[in-house]
């Protein structure tokens, strides 16, 4: 993480600023990157008429952004402001009350997991942290790195009914009625933040952009007032190869999702241990390496993403290629590139 984090500074401080490019009125590109949100590099790139109206778009959606992230946090508390941490630590005591957008978010969470079949699961917190516990201690202390063990993380599992998130919609308040049990939201949180905030940016009239939360994108419009559409890289696992990005993808209002075993993990003797965890076996999953999802919506592209890295290969493009506007790459574990049925109609040769 704090490797992330010094790679993201570097990479702020390499990028200018609100660089614009073309000089043309209503044709200027300009840019800006900033850290801190979701724990990640946030960027957008717009076509707006000036600087100013770029500054206020782009200010808007880091605004908004914060709001989300502070929100969806289930780390830190911040004043005067019921989180989902909050509700994490009320479990079993009492329901808090919580903005509409944590209520949004929840009720969106229960849906995937329906569609899911389970495979992404919001109140998967009891076993999620005890990963997160021993990834952080594997990290701290390599060489006394361990795997948790299986009993702990079964008895975990016995605190992980996503029908004991209670959520009152009419006091808008959420109870978590098993004392034991925790919200992540990781899964789908940044995801569906994006999405909001999209929205809201295209409601005030925001209209050729994309926004990049973390490689969460979300493309709007055209670039600017050509017929352009947006290219977006699907990076490449190996990170020193001499291919950065394997493919380039076209996109217009639609987003694009990865979930990657390479991104966060530890090392326990010469194993890594990555961050997304099979609801079934509770241990990372190894079915693939990378699945990167695009569909309209970018909240569905996170849980998707997550979901679908919980499935075989074989599987997942059957559940794929059911879904409408839907569409995957997967990164198979031997490098091969797989996609679903029309997905080439996306990329660049
Ligand atoms: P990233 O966080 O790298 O964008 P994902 O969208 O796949 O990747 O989310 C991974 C995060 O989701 C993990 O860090 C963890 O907090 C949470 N998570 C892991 N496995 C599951 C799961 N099976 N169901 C729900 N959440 C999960
Ligand atoms: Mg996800």
């Amino acid at each position: 993480m704090v490797r992330k984090i010094i790679a993201s500074i570097l990479m702020v401080l390499l990028t200018m600023n609100f660089a614009a490019c073309k000089a043309a009125p209503k044709e200027t590109r300009y840019e800006s990157d900033f850290l801190v949100l979701f724990n990640t590099v946030t960027k957008i790139v717009a076509y707006t008429e000036s600087k100013e109206e770029f500054t206020r778009y782009s200010k808007l959606i880091y605004d908004e952004l914060k709001e989300y992230h502070e929100l969806y946090d289930i780390y830190n508390s911040y004043d005067g402001k019921n989180n989902i941490k909050t509700i994490n630590d009320h479990a079993g005591i009492k329901p808090v009350k919580v903005d509409q957008k944590i209520i949004d978010l929840l009720l969106f969470s229960k849906d995937e997991y329906k569609i899911t079949d389970g495979k992404v699961n919001i109140a998967l917190g009891a076993v999620l942290k005890i990963w997160h516990d021993y990834r952080k201690e594997g990290i701290d202390d390599f060489e006394n790195a361990k795997v948790p063990p299986r009993d702990k993380l079964e008895a975990a599992r016995t605190h992980t009914d996503i029908n004991k998130v209670i959520i009152d919609e009419v006091e808008s308040t959420v109870f978590l009625e098993d004392p034991h049990m925790s919200l992540d939201v990781g899964a789908i949180a940044k995801g569906y933040a994006v999405e909001q905030v999209a929205k809201l940016a295209i409601e005030n009239g925001f209209e050729s952009g994309l926004i990049s939360v973390g490689g969460n994108v979300r493309a709007i419009g055209h670039k600017g007032q050509s017929k352009e559409v947006w290219n977006v890289g699907i990076q490449n696992p190996e990170k020193d190869a001499a291919q950065p990005i394997l493919k380039v993808v076209y996109l217009s209002d639609m987003s694009l999702v990865t979930s990657g075993n390479y991104e966060r993990y530890y090392t326990v003797d010469g194993k890594k241990y990555h961050h997304i965890i099979d609801t079934e076996t509770l241990f990372p999953s190894e079915y693939v390496t990378a699945v990167t999802i695009i569909c309209p919506d970018s909240g569905v592209a996170d849980s998707l993403s997550t979901a679908v890295f919980n499935m075989s290969f074989e599987e997942g493009l059957a559940f794929i290629d059911d879904l409408p506007d839907t569409e995957a790459v997967w990164i198979l574990n031997n490098g091969d590139i797989k996609y679903s049925a029309h997905f080439k109609d996306l990329i660049k040769e």
